[in-house]
């Protein structure tokens, strides 16, 4: 998953602010990172964000959660890719590629 640095670097291209506290309020805490993550509190957080931090705010905390989750989703994707392949190679099977 991207690093809070990287977070804090996308906010700030996409708005002009770094949104460091929220970034960190979502990744810091390991006892609290899963759950800060789950997109069943998306409403509950969501709406903590947007009277905190307005909707900026809130597009920031939504659009970290999506980033995070298109950055496991690639890594499970590369793994698949990987497995296929190398179960191609064992069965002698030239790959699509
Ligand atoms: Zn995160």
């Amino acid at each position: 998953m991207p690093s809070i640095e990287k977070h804090v670097e996308i906010s700030r291209q996409r708005t002009g602010k770094e949104y460091l506290e929220l970034h960190e309020w979502i990744d810091k805490d390991p006892e609290k990172k899963v759950e800060r993550h789950d997109i069943m509190k998306i409403y509950e957080y969501g709406q903590m964000m947007q009277d905190k931090y307005g909707p900026e705010g809130l597009q920031e905390y939504l659009r970290h959660i999506h980033d995070d989750f298109i950055a496991r989703f690639n890594h499970v994707k590369e793994d698949v890719d990987k497995a296929i392949a190398d179960t191609l190679a064992y069965f002698g099977v030239k790959s699509p590629k």
